[in-house]
């Protein structure tokens, strides 16, 4: 199998653009004090997210996402995943980070659909790897990729390898990706570049996001979710939050209700050994009914761990990558929780459940632990 990059149109260097310049999340931002600022809830924060910055932005054009080229307005003032992501200088940001090295958890590049994409990683990849000892994940661009770009990212020091799949069937990744007017990704070029990574980067060492709310079923998930538990690969769990101005920007946000089933029912799938069966859909793929033992079910609520943020670990395997206000804004509780929930967190997330209209006695774990998930994300053992 040999996965082949798709040809993607140059663009004439200006300032301000990779690899001599990045974009970095706001909350990034926040930690390295290049704005200044706090969270409404202090908790510790790790997680450093960059993203390639072109004067023409991202070269695809996904319904959803805030970087779309045929959404209005200058990319430099686009969100992506609704939170502002300032500009920084490369140089000084590799300085920071060696600086804050200590409080680091995870460090992240995100690539965007761009002819320059892959050798500027490469660089912006090798700068951090000779500065500072955290672990690297890339986020890539399938279309700029092949498996020996992706070797080559490997031996920069990445260690995990992300793919934003997003929509988690070929239909609908077709109808929000592919045939849309300066659209053309290819749900199949993704997968090779999956499974290319899986074989390059190994057992755990690979995600895939994935979107709750883009007009997909529970059904759905959860069979994308089982395929790939069973190839060893992370699902990480996104929620869809409309990007003012994207085509899918007036759509509902995923109600709460289902989100929260949703995370339960991947977690007691990857991490309790639930088998798929034991979950029940009615006609139109929603998910009714779980067939488990209620005080297994129980004890993962009041554990929380569930409802964290999906996201590639610390090297001590605690939390890495938390994206704090990736879904939800600061005004409103988390959807995905970069800290364990507790208290009255854990109750209203108990309410949006409402497990005793969900859950029916059944049978136990029918997976053994060494065939689940490992512990990632924060899910770490107590
Ligand atoms: S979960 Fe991993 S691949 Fe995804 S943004 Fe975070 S660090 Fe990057």
């Amino acid at each position: 199998m040999s996965a082949s990059t798709v040809e993607l149109p140059q663009t004439t260097q200006t300032e301000h653009q990779s690899p001599e310049w990045v974009r970095i999340s706001y909350a990034s931002a926040l930690a390295l004090r290049f704005r200044s600022g706090r969270f409404t809830q202090p908790f510790d924060f790790g997680g450093i997210n960059l993203l390639l910055s072109y004067d023409r932005g991202c070269l695809s054009d996904c319904g959803y996402c805030g970087l779309a080229r045929n959404r209005p307005g200058d990319y430099e003032e686009k969100s992506f995943i609704r939170v502002d992501w300032p500009l920084v200088e490369t140089d000084e940001l590799v300085r920071r980070l060696v600086r804050h090295e200590d409080k680091l958890t995870r460090l992240c590049i995100s690539m965007v659909t761009h002819g320059r994409a892959y050798p500027d990683t490469l660089d912006i990849a090798g700068r951090i790897t000779r500065s500072v000892a955290t672990p690297l994940s890339l986020l890539v661009a399938p279309p700029t990729l092949n498996e020996a770009r992706l070797q080559a990212f490997r031996d920069a020091g990445a260690d995990m390898i992300g793919i934003g799949l997003d929509a988690v069937t070929e239909d609908l990744f077709r109808s929000l990706r592919s045939d849309v007017p300066k659209g053309g990704l290819k749900w199949s070029q993704y997968w090779r570049i999956v499974d290319a990574a899986r074989l390059i980067f190994g057992a755990w060492k690979v995600n895939c996001h994935t979107l709750v709310g883009l007009g997909e079923s529970d059904a759905d998930l959860m069979g994308i979710f089982t395929r790939l538990l069973e190839g060893q690969i992370f699902s990480y769990l996104f929620c869809f939050n409309p990007e003012p101005d994207s085509r899918m920007g007036a759509l509902p946000k995923t109600p709460l209700q289902r989100w929260r089933r949703v995370q339960l029912a991947k977690f007691l799938l990857e991490e309790r050994g639930i088998a798929p069966e034991q979950f029940r859909y009615d006609d139109a793929g929603t998910l009714v009914r779980i067939h488990a033992p209620r005080g297994l079910v129980e004890a993962v609520v009041a554990d929380g761990h569930a409802f964290m943020t999906n996201g590639c670990p610390s090297s001590g395997g605690e939390p890495g990558c938390t994206r704090p206000m990736g879904s939800w804004r600061p005004t409103e509780p988390p959807r995905d929780f970069p800290w364990r929930p507790r208290g009255v967190e854990l109750d209203g997330i108990r309410a949006a459940l409402d497990l005793d209209s969900l859950v029916s006695p059944g049978p136990g774990p029918s997976r053994p632990p060494e065939l689940c998930a490992p512990p990632a994300a924060g899910r770490v053992t107590e």
